[in-house]
């Protein structure tokens, strides 16, 4: 806890928490430890006295604050700003995409750019919250089951608060990916299989211990950080909700959490309600929450043998998926899958109009949009919001076999003359 911090709050913040809800058969549990619901086994979600909260809470004194997720504390679940010890993520740029917007044929296009993160994915607004929570409940260790870029974002975060940290990851993840976890002194357990068996097994390790697994035994908690990426965005735009919002679909819960977020703005009343189409896509290989989507019974059908090009969204077992797809279904979104090539596409294509290097999360929801304005179900003009979660840099072997290695040229004048004049573009 920094002098700063009890400076920008006040020193006081009042918590508005009422209590945990079941989201399916809506029984109400204290705002503890739990993270399923006794009754039904139901995931649990945070709930705010939203009148006491219009009272609380305004624009304006969001506005003043430090550029951190945490300017929205009295909508997150903490008691205080006292216990928290973070790497200050949150606030990211919302870009204007102009030059992209000119190429698909669109007048209102942002990208919220969360690649520029302390661990360069929108992961460390979720562990922001869990891991504040340990913190507040005196938890001896967390830790996670990852992709990737959760594995990042939770034992960065461990190291700053100085817990212990256990990251379960399939061994076969991109090499950079397992190196961050030991860079910073988190205990690495690779696992043979996919990220639904490293899920398993966590699981059986987050309840025998007093452990806080920031997805698993934290997750109501954990969804409340991933939320602070639409506030951000409505706010910049000027406290406006988009009209069209493209979310990367792992699990499922970045899309609830994006809902839940726009739900409680329209009810404080800082943007107008209920007319954004939240839209959600994953790449072929693994998409289980596109074709339960997609399916008469509208259920989600694991997928055994995820092969996605982006090792981030590859859950086969989406946690949250039935939940999103009633999400994108209630809101008139879309759900897309497009192929490995038009990610990759993509990739360049945000890359070359926008400077933004995503990873192939980002070039996904690039990709779904270019596909859904071909098939005339985006306006012109309408703002469009894409959520670029993760940064290129973490995955570059994608990348790497569509670019041919550099030919090295004598330093001189005339040879490098003629391959400009072979290669130039301009
Ligand atoms: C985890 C992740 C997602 C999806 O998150 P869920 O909440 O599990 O759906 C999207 N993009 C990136 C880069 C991620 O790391
Ligand atoms: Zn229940």
């Amino acid at each position: 806890m920094t002098k700063s911090k009890a400076i920008l709050f006040g020193g006081t913040v009042t918590s508005y928490i009422r209590g945990l809800r079941c989201k399916e058969c809506s029984a109400r549990y204290a705002a503890t430890k739990i993270s399923v619901c006794e009754k039904c086994f139901g995931p649990l979600e945070v709930e705010y006295d939203l009148a006491a909260l219009r009272g609380g809470v305004s624009k304006d004194k969001i506005s003043g604050r430090e550029k951190t997720l945490w300017r929205y504390i009295e909508l997150l679940p903490v008691a205080g700003p006292e216990k928290i010890v973070d790497l200050q993520p949150g606030f990211t740029p919302l870009r204007r995409a102009k030059n992209l917007g000119e190429k698909l044929g669109l007048t209102n296009v942002w990208v919220k750019d969360d690649t520029v993160n302390p661990t360069y994915s929108f992961k460390d607004r979720p562990v922001a919250v869990a891991v504040a929570k340990a913190i507040e409940w005196n938890m001896d260790a967390v830790g996670c089951a990852s992709t990737g870029n959760l594995a990042a974002a939770t034992s960065a975060a461990a190291a700053k608060a100085q817990l212990p940290c256990y990251v379960f990851a399939p061994a076969s993840l991109e090499s950079t990916k397992l190196l961050a976890p030991r860079l910073y002194g988190a205990t690495l357990v690779p696992v043979y299989g996919t990220y639904d068996d490293a899920n398993r097994i966590a699981l059986l390790f987050a309840d025998r211990n007093n452990w806080g697994f920031v997805n698993i035994n934290m997750r109501p908690y954990y969804a409340e950080g991933s939320k602070t990426l639409i506030y951000e965005t409505c706010e910049q735009l000027g406290w406006q909700a988009p009209d069209l919002v493209l979310v990367p679909l792992g699990s499922g819960l970045l899309l609830t959490a994006v809902k839940k977020g726009l739900t409680e703005l329209a009810d404080l009343g800082f943007v107008r309600n209920g007319h954004t189409r939240i839209s959600g896509s994953q790449p072929e290989g693994c998409t289980p929450i596109v074709d339960g989507f997609n399916s008469p019974s509208g259920l989600v059908k694991p997928v055994k043998q995820p092969s996605s090009i982006a090792e981030s969204l590859a859950i086969g077992d989406p946690a949250s998926g039935y939940e999103a797809i009633s999400i994108i279904k209630k809101t008139g979104g879309f759900a897309d899958a497009p192929t490995s090539k038009e990610v990759i596409e993509a990739q360049k294509l945000l890359a070359r109009t926008e400077g933004v290097f995503a990873e192939p999360a980002g070039g996904t929801v690039v990709a779904s949009l270019k596909r859904r304005v071909e098939k005339g179900e985006v306006d012109k003009s309408e703002k469009v919001v894409l959520l670029v979660t993760g940064n290129g840099l973490k995955t570059p072997s994608v990348l790497l076999s569509s670019f041919a290695p550099p030919t090295p040229l004598k330093p001189d004048v005339k040879v490098i003359e003629n391959y400009l004049r072979s290669v130039s573009k301009w």
